[in-house]
């Protein structure tokens, strides 16, 4: 009746073009919630320091996300800043104050084990490999991960992939994981190591989702006002992990249903810093513009 996701949670020191925000609320599981709390259930795994800001906490319970394994230890809350590019694709991160996600060992509540679906957001492989070993088989285990880890820790993060079903990856990231400079040759190579689907992320260009047999492209949407992309990856991962759960099955058609949610959610969380356009969407606002989406491609031979 839900999805688990284990992540970090983190207060974000963030530079764009558009402006600049200290301390404002992010981390992977943190954007993943509130972007799958729109389709289903979400139980959160994660820790923050005590000096994490109750909004952080009101946010969550708003929209419904299990907190009862967000745990408080002694110290500070993740820290990350990044600066974005004028060409907003491209950024650099500042920091990365680990503080409480150093000594962080996950721990997943007795009452979350029924979860059906497993996000493993963004964190250090060794961890998601802590998690995968106290669930009792998932029905889908959806992962995602970051350059650092491909560089830094490339043994536990294919034990990761191996147990994967949905594998999310960037374009530069497929291509560094797999020394395949084509997308869809490297894409089809990561199948064989795992897992049954591969969506490789393109930033404001969209996202293609692989398979053994298909391949499906999403465009990214043509957003006229961007603030803030930080972010738009777990969002991403939210809208689609939450409305593949939602639809009940797992089909060719409902994954492709999926990726264009993912991706709707992703644009919205752009128009703004941090979850402050995310916080306040409706239903009405997604399926219209999952409607727009089905508009853009359209076209007749
Ligand atoms: P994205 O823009 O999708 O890459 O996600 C950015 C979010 O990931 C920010 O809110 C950060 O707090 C979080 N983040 C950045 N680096 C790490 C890391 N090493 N481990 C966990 N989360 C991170």
């Amino acid at each position: 009746v839900s999805v688990l996701v284990v992540g970090s949670v983190a207060l974000d020191t963030v530079e764009t073009p558009f402006g600049k925000r200290k301390d404002i609320l992010g981390g992977s599981a943190m954007y993943f919630s509130v972007a799958a709390s729109y389709f289903s259930d979400v139980k959160l795994v994660g820790v923050v320091g005590e000096d994490f800001p109750e909004r952080g906490v009101e946010i969550l319970k708003r929209h419904n996300v299990d907190i009862t394994g967000l745990q408080e230890e002694p110290g500070k809350t993740f820290r990350w800043g990044g600066k974005y590019h004028t060409d907003i694709n491209h950024r650099d991160t500042l920091f990365t104050d680990l503080n409480v996600f150093e000594k962080f060992s996950p721990k997943i509540p007795n009452s979350y084990k029924n979860a059906e679906f497993l996000f493993l957001a963004n964190i250090h492989p060794a961890l998601q490999l802590e998690v995968l070993s106290q669930v009792d088989k998932p029905d889908l285990i959806v992962t995602d991960t970051m350059n650092l880890w491909i560089d830094t820790t490339l043994g536990d993060l294919k034990k990761v992939i191996q147990k994967t079903d949905i594998l999310l990856l960037s374009d530069s990231e497929v291509r560094q994981l797999m020394d395949e400079p084509n997308l869809v040759k490297a894409g089809r190579a990561l199948l064989k190591t795992g897992p049954k689907y591969v969506i490789i992320k393109k930033g404001e260009h969209g996202a293609m989702l692989l398979n053994a047999d298909n391949v499906f492209f999403a465009p990214g949407f043509p957003l006229e006002d961007i603030k803030d992309p930080t972010g738009a990856g777990d969002v991403f991962a939210g809208g689609f992990v939450g409305y593949l759960h939602q639809s009940g099955a797992i089909t060719e058609k409902t994954l492709r249903q999926a990726v264009i949610y993912g991706s709707t959610l992703a644009s919205y969380a752009c128009e703004d810093f941090s979850l402050d356009r995310l916080d306040k969407l409706t239903l009405d606002d997604i399926n219209g513009r999952f409607k727009v989406f089905r508009d853009l491609t359209a076209f007749e031979v």
